[in-house]
Parts: structure tokens; C-alpha cells; sequence
């Protein structure tokens, strides 16, 4: 018999995964070139060339004791000031390598986020609609995910519904932009009144609240929207970053985490962090791809190629008559569901070999996401399907 726990994550199995397993089979079924799968955020463009070469080279220039060795459990010391001395020159932070803690990913990163701040019953907030697996890593550790439901004219995070849900127990506010699922980008304003919020809050209740913001999606920005770091907006700002996006490099599963040193007990959190990958059974992120992403870290996946195809699927679904949040940032597009029922909605759309995700996978029925890391010519063929739906809903 599984654990308890697990039966309840079992119960609760991914949708996402569970849709992309059903585009698979609707692939073999109807040629996977008549199938316009949108459901899940793998990258679209691969890495850039220079990660290839890096990896070449580190093989055949690194002393490979050195190379396949366990290491400190924060990672390689140069690849961590390599990674701060890039933030310090793009968001003018002053890090060294002890502030960055080399992760398995944004994944791996949240987690030990979570098990060093967490006890049972702590409360992390966030801001629906929001990726799913955060209610897994809060539950990881018996802490309790606290909602707050979102603006939905803009999908800013409502910062008065904010305000009324943080207590005493309120030990993280998670938040994520640019946004997976919404690609909104959260505003100056937001950001600072949200950090003037906190403040307040842990005077009254006389706590430390942490501010952890989940930046995968952090290069991925279009129009004249700038690349933003969170820490210089509130004083307990821990970021979690991974590469898997920004480089195309979900599979390595590489990432860090970067704590300033004026974040509360910053020392014994930086501390806890290492631990955690430890104990966690991380130990450390991945030695070869550690250096090779220090070598190319000021390298850029394509952003030409999704902003294009964010402008296809934008402008295509908004002509047809559908209602979609004009994506900013990350390559996810935000649709409001013209059926009540979005998960009715959702099937509806695959008998036009459509598939996307319900709202209701991020706390936000009425809604669904379309992930754009696709290729063009897909959302291309995708629009006669569309027109169809737009048509069997009256639009
Ligand atoms: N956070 C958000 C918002 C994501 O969208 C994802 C992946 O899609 C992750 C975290 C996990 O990223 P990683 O693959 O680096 O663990």
C-alpha cells in the first residue's frame, strides 16, 4: 500500500501531464501533424549552440575526477559566482557566490525554499490561477496553500483580497511573473505596493514573511516590457531561477536560488538551503551542466520566435471572436472559456484535434491556457479548428 500522501497526489495527478498524454494518443491516431496540442510548456527552440559547445569543451578540458565528483552541496563555487556576478551587472544587486545556491531546477529550488522556511501549518500564499505544483511542494512539507483570487480585468494579483489573507502564519507569498498560466507581467506598482504591504504586515503580526518569487519565465519578455529582478522591492526577497526555459534546458534540470544577505537570518537560511539539497536527495544540481551553464549565461533562447507566434495565436484567437489576456511575458496565452463549464469547453475543442488545459489546473475555472511553444506552422493550421469552436459557440 501507498503512503496516504501519495494516494492523494495520485488522486490529484497532473492535468497537464494527463492532456499531453492524450495529445500523444490523438498523434497516433490522426497523424501528429493534424493534432494542435497547446498543453504543455516545453520549449519550442532548442538551446542555444553555444551550450553544445560548452559541454564539448568542458568534457575535454576538465580533470574529470573534478568534472563527476560530489562537491560542495550548493554547487561549484566559480559557476555560483559566475551567476552572481551576471545579476550584479543586469539588476545591480552586490551578490557573492555564498548567495546563490545552485538548484535542480526551479523545482528542486522551491522545494528547498519550502522545507527550509516551512513548519506544518505554515501558510504560503498565492495567486490564482498558478502552476499547480505548488500545492505539491507546500504539501511536501504539511504546509497549508493559501489562494487569493485573481483581478480579472487585468490578472494582476488583487492586493486588497492580498492584504485580507495574510495572518500570522502567513510564512511565504509565492509569486511568479511573468506569469505561467496568465503571460502577464506584474507592474511597477504592484510590485511596490505589494512590497509596502508586507512591510506592514510583519510589523503587525511581528513576524518574517518571505517574499519568493519563481522566475523561470524572468527573460522571457516582449514589446518594450524590461526584464525585472524582485529583491530591490522588499528587503525578504529569495528568488528561485532555472534555466529551463530561459536556455531551452528543462531536461538537466538546472537552476539556482539567489539569497541576499539582508533577507531575515540570512546566514542560517543560505545555511538551510544547502542542507535541504542535501537531504532533500538532490546533494547537488548537476555537475556538467553547472559549468555549462556558467559559460553561456548571458545567452537568450529565441524570443523572436515565440513573440511571433504569441502575436499569431493572439491575433488569430482575438479575430475570431475569443477573449484573451494580452500576454506580456513567458509562452502562455490566457483565454477566457465562452462555455461556463471550461472543462466542457476543453473537449469541445478536440474534436477539432485542439487541446488545451483547464482553467481549474491553475485555481481558475472559466478559463484555459494554450502554451505557445509550439511551432508557427501548428498554430497556423490550428485556426480553421478554432473558427470552428468560435463558430459552435456563436462568436
Ligand atoms: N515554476 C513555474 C511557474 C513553471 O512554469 C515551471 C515549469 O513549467 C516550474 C516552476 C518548474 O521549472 P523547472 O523545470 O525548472 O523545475
Amino acid at each position: 500500500m501507498v503512503s496516504k500522501k501519495i494516494a492523494q497526489a495520485l488522486a490529484g495527478s497532473s492535468v497537464i501531464r494527463a492532456m499531453f498524454n492524450e495529445g500523444k494518443e490523438m498523434a497516433a491516431r490522426y497523424g501528429a501533424e493534424n493534432v494542435y496540442d497547446f498543453s504543455l510548456g516545453n520549449p519550442a527552440t532548442p538551446a542555444p549552440e553555444s551550450v553544445n559547445r560548452s559541454i564539448k569543451e568542458i568534457v575535454d578540458e576538465m580533470d574529470p575526477l573534478e568534472l563527476h565528483g560530489y562537491m560542495s552541496n550548493s554547487g561549484y563555487e566559480d559557476v555560483r559566482r559566475a551567476m552572481a556576478e551576471n545579476l550584479n551587472r543586469r539588476f545591480q544587486t552586490s551578490f557573492d557566490a555564498h548567495n546563490i545556491i545552485m538548484t535542480v531546477g526551479a523545482a528542486g529550488g522551491l522545494n528547498i525554499i519550502f522545507k527550509t522556511l516551512l513548519d506544518p501549518e505554515d501558510e504560503v500564499i498565492v495567486f490564482a490561477p498558478y502552476f499547480g505544483e505548488y500545492k505539491s511542494y507546500a504539501a511536501n512539507f504539511d504546509a497549508r496553500i493559501v489562494e487569493v483570487e485573481p483581478d480579472f480585468a487585468s490578472f494582476q494579483p488583487d492586493l486588497e483580497k492580498f492584504t485580507g489573507k495574510i495572518t500570522a502564519k502567513t510564512k511565504i507569498v509565492l509569486v511568479n511573473t511573468p506569469n505561467n498560466p496568465t503571460g502577464v507581467v506584474y507592474t511597477e506598482e504592484t510590485l511596490q505596493e505589494m512590497a509596502e504591504i508586507l512591510r506592514k504586515k510583519e510589523q503587525e503580526f511581528k513576524t518574517d514573511i518571505y517574499l519568493v518569487s519563481d522566475e523561470p519565465y524572468r527573460e522571457l519578455v516582449y514589446d518594450d516590457v524590461k526584464e525585472i529582478f524582485l529583491t530591490k522591492y522588499y528587503h525578504n526577497t529569495i528568488v528561485g531561477y532555472s534555466f529551463s526555459k530561459s536556455l531551452s534546458l528543462p531536461g538537466e534540470r538546472i537552476g539556482y536560488v539567489a539569497v541576499p544577505d539582508e533577507v531575515a537570518d540570512a546566514e542560517n537560511v543560505i545555511a538551510g538551503l544547502e542542507v535541504s539539497n542535501r537531504t532533500l536527495g538532490f546533494v547537488n544540481a548537476p555537475s556538467l551542466i553547472q559549468k555549462a551553464v556558467s559559460r553561456c549565461v548571458d545567452e537568450k533562447t529565441d524570443i523572436a520566435f515565440y513573440d511571433k507566434n504569441r502575436k499569431l495565436l493572439y491575433e488569430g484567437l482575438i479575430k475570431l471572436g475569443f477573449t484573451c489576456i494580452y500576454p506580456q511575458g513567458a509562452f502562455y496565452l490566457w483565454m477566457k472559456s465562452p462555455d461556463k463549464d471550461e472543462e466542457r469547453f476543453v473537449q469541445a475543442a478536440k474534436k477539432y484535434h485542439i487541446i488545451m488545459v483547464k482553467g481549474a489546473a491553475f485555481a481558475c475555472p472559466g478559463y484555459v491556457r494554450l502554451a505557445y511553444c509550439v511551432s508557427p506552422q501548428m498554430i497556423e493550421k490550428s485556426m480553421s479548428g478554432f473558427e470552428e469552436l468560435a463558430k459552435e459557440y456563436g462568436l
